[in-house]
């Protein structure tokens, strides 16, 4: 227990490190978003009770047990995993963002599903920023003939991307892609006049090259709760 509180101490510290190191002037905070997925729900609570309020799970049915486990927290749940079409209706029931969209389809299905009294979901982009073609994402080219029908899309709020890079270790390289996510971000806002606002980018071999490029949400697993337990 006492080693998950000691994880979440430092990655706050390097988040903080690294936004002080960072030449950016915006005063919006980067969010940690504590990657639960595959960790019980025990694990979740005590970094709560620490103060860690946004989570991030990849597997809908866990995850919707997990929710139900802690309705009348104020946790924000996040959805990050790959997205089959009958898995929609789930998580546009139970969740506050899905950073995961990768299919025009699976977007006009959270957006028709998204109940009514619930706020607009936030959704992010996936991006295949490398363009890898074993990862899912859309192509930083094919985006351009999606997005206007996205932005569109009632009961959801385009947030923004987010991206998985190719593996890199050197740091200046970690920051190229990250750079090319946000270059891209800024151009979709320029060509079709949105807000979006939201980079979900790093994680924990990279989350200082992330940062010095802008993300606003970076995703920790297991550098936050060790090895993935089931
Ligand atoms: C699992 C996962 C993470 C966290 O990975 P760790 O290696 O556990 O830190 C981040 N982002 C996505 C999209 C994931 O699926």
């Amino acid at each position: 227990m006492s080693n998950t509180l000691n994880q979440l101490d430092h990655i706050n510290h390097r988040i903080k490190q690294a936004f002080k190191d960072s030449d950016r002037t915006d005063a919006d905070k980067v969010t940690l978003l504590a990657v639960s997925k595959r960790h019980p729900v025990e694990k979740i609570l005590t970094l709560y009770q620490q103060g860690q309020r946004d989570f991030g799970e990849s597997y809908i049915q866990e995850a919707v047990q997990k929710i139900q486990q802690t309705a009348g927290l104020d946790i924000v749940w996040h959805f990050i995993g790959p997205i089959q079409s009958n898995k929609t209706r789930d998580i546009a029931e139970n969740f506050q963002w899905v950073h995961s969209v990768d299919r025009l389809k699976i977007a006009r299905r959270l957006s028709e599903q998204r109940p009514a009294q619930l706020p607009d979901l936030n959704i992010c982009l996936q991006i295949n920023i490398s363009e890898e073609p074993q990862k899912s994402g859309f192509s930083p080219t094919e985006i351009f003939k999606h997005l206007e029908n996205i932005a569109d899309l009632p009961h959801l709020k385009l947030r923004g991307l987010m991206a998985i890079p190719r593996m890199a270790t050197e740091y200046e390289q970690q920051r190229l892609a990250f750079r090319q996510l946000k270059e891209l971000m800024q151009t979709l806002n320029e060509q079709f006049k949105l807000n979006m606002d939201t980079l979900s980018m790093g994680m924990s071999g990279d989350l200082e090259a992330a940062i010095a490029e802008g993300a606003t949400i970076v995703r920790i697993g297991t550098a936050l709760f060790g090895a993935r337990e089931y």
